[in-house]
């Protein structure tokens, strides 16, 4: 009776390094069916345990200007000092169009940049409970320098101060609990009516006529 719209959602995901974006992404990305995350693009070097197309596709700073040039990023930033990330448009849209959801796990300057240009996206914050757990949660995940972690730590108190500017905020304490809400919330935007193309009744009096021969049947 009702016909949504057949193209995936768009879900930009944001919030300072350390607060769990990549932990609930992947949760969620493993609970529901069709979706799937854009891999970015980055300058950055490689961590142990990252995979090369599957984290991000790592290329250098040359290439990515090179990209750069040719139009093929739907946002990039210079997200800490000298390093490059950018989501690939060609992706990005090849996957809303086969009626996939989209994750883009995205700095606060690259969803600003997404928001000028996808009015449908859906805006995600994932907030630390505290600057204290955060700093925990950044320092035992032991990916970083010291230098590094105390550059994502300053980066963070700009980027907590950007929650606002998104649709919805979840505070990332409890993991299954932050999992539950970021679900629903992607359940709810589905069941938005602006996604709603077209709703066919069927024909009054065709239906009306069936009732009375079932009642004459009787
Ligand atoms: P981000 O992608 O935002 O940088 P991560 O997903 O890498 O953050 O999470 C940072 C660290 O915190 C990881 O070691 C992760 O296992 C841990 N973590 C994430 N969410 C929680 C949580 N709710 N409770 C405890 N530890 C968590
Ligand atoms: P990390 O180096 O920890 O993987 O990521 C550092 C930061 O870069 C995180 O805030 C992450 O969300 C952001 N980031 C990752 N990919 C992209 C991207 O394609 N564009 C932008 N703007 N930021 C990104």
């Amino acid at each position: 009776m009702i016909k949504s719209k057949e193209n995936g959602l768009l879900i930009v995901v944001s919030g300072p390094s350390g607060s769990g974006k990549s932990t609930l992404d992947n949760m969620l990305i493993k609970k529901r069916k069709n979706m799937v995350m854009s891999v970015s693009d980055t300058t950055r070097k490689i961590r142990p345990g990252e995979k090369e197309g599957i984290d991000y596709n790592y290329i250098t700073t040359e290439e990515f200007e090179k990209n750069i040039k040719n139009d093929k990023y739907l946002e990039y930033a210079s997200v800490y000092t000298g390093t490059y990330y950018g989501t690939p448009e060609n992706f990005v849209n090849k996957m809303l169009e086969k009626g996939k959801d989209v994750i883009l796990e995205i700095d606060i300057e690259g969803a600003r940049k997404v928001k000028e240009k996808r009015k449908d996206a859906i805006f995600i914050f994932i907030m630390p409970p505290s600057m204290k757990i955060l700093k925990e949660r950044l320092v035992s995940r032991k990916t970083e320098t010291k230098d590094q972690v105390i550059e994502r730590f300053k980066t963070a108190y700009k980027e907590i101060n950007e929650f606002n500017k998104y649709n919805y905020v979840i505070v990332n304490d409890n993991l299954d609990e932050a999992l539950l809400k970021m679900d629903a919330i992607i359940t709810s935007e589905k069941c938005r009516v602006d996604r709603i193309e077209e709703l066919d009744v069927g024909n009054a009096e065709e239906i009306i006529h069936e009732i009375l021969v079932d009642f004459n049947e009787k």
